[in-house]
């Protein structure tokens, strides 16, 4: 078996220990005689998958009574229009412009209501986080939206923005459970699970319980409507059932490995082996400002075109995938999530040794 380092930013790397275990689960659940993949989601087996990942996601992140633990479909992206279509209830909200995503989940709430951008930081190419310690929050604002970890620009929000008392709603798609949180800081924090969790097509929400309602936009559709699946445990439908035992055990696995203190840890020394190299190479250079850097996804250039596009193949005969930038970059991009080990980045940093040493 030859497995290589995968630095995509999602579909992303998973432990190798949850895919073992899968392998060995994939043909008979645990004496059922079937896989999870073909079993009823109405089944007592399923109920219990659910139920314990449920179980362990709030002890990880430690997440109290009044909020909801949701299961959802439709992507990430999805959430960029059920969030207002449940929330708007005065049909106003500010959204903190960094990156992509944010731009996308601003421009979807614009279809709903008044989507004001308070901030931004496209005039430097979202190259880092602007300061919200005094934003212009609207008095009548339903929430205050950010995405917390910029999976393009690799740059992240190391304090939470001051939003004046109102809800704050996070897109923590590419750095969930890569560190502690308080939850009770937010009023939604989701994500979709394929860049640090486990396989696309699951989408995690976590919501305080007031926040769902059946007060929604009118003609909110059943499906996209927090209060039917937080009514039916997430299992209103058919749940990304498959994705979802996957996620339980990647759960388990970051239990094991110590909580989320524990990965922090281990995260923020993958993160300052290769940043540490990016500050003295003399070829590659960072292109975040310092004090915002992701600890998760972590963009570099060479200055030239030619020579990224050299390093990126080269890199890939090497073992060491998927090191293009986002498309919208260009350069590279390695993405290090919970389940890279610390020798794969330690690997890249030598690879990366080497092809400077080779192009000087
Ligand atoms: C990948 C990503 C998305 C989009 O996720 P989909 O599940 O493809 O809709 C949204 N936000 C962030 C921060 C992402 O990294």
């Amino acid at each position: 078996m030859a497995r290589v380092y995968n630095f995509s930013a999602g579909p992303a790397v998973l432990p190798e220990e949850v895919l073992k275990e899968a392998a060995e689960e994939m043909m008979d659940y645990r004496g059922c005689g079937m896989s999870v993949m073909e079993m009823s989601h109405r089944s007592k087996t399923y109920q219990t998958i659910i139920d314990e990942a449920e179980a362990d996601l709030r002890d990880l992140i430690g997440i109290p009574d009044n909020y909801k633990v949701l299961f959802l479909q439709g992507g990430a992206s999805q959430q960029f229009a059920m969030i207002p279509m449940n929330l708007m209830k005065n049909k106003v909200a500010d959204y903190i412009v960094t990156g992509q995503w944010a731009k996308k989940a601003w421009q979807e709430a614009g279809k709903y209501g008044k989507a004001n951008k308070i901030a931004s930081s496209e005039d430097k190419t979202f190259s880092y986080i602007p300061d919200c310690s005094d934003l212009p929050i609207s008095e009548d604002a339903d929430y205050v939206y950010i995405c917390e970890n910029n999976t393009i620009y690799g740059t992240k929000f190391k304090t939470l923005p001051n939003t004046k008392g109102k809800t704050l709603v996070a897109d923590v798609s590419s750095c969930f459970l890569s560190e502690p949180v308080d939850i009770t800081k937010y009023g939604i924090m989701y994500g979709g699970v394929q860049k640090n969790i486990g396989p696309a097509g699951v989408v995690i929400a976590i919501i305080r319980e007031d926040l769902i309602t059946e007060d929604v936009l009118p003609g909110t559709p059943t499906m996209l409507q927090y209060k039917t699946h937080a009514d039916a445990g997430s299992l209103y439908n058919t749940p990304p059932a498959y994705g979802i035992y996957i996620c339980g055990k990647v759960f388990k696995w970051l239990k094991k490995m110590g909580g989320l203190s524990a990965i922090k840890e281990l995260n923020e020394k993958k993160a300052a082996i290769l940043y540490d190299f990016l500050d003295q190479s003399s070829l590659f250079k960072g292109t975040v400002r310092k004090e915002d850097r992701s600890l998760m996804n972590v963009p570099f250039i060479t200055g030239s075109e030619e020579l990224d596009a050299k390093f990126v193949k080269e890199a890939k005969e090497a073992g060491l995938e998927s090191l293009k930038g986002h498309r919208s970059v260009g350069g590279m991009r390695a993405s290090i999530y919970n389940a890279m080990p610390v020798e794969g980045v330690e690997k890249l940093v030598e690879f990366m040794k080497k092809f400077e040493a080779e192009n000087a």
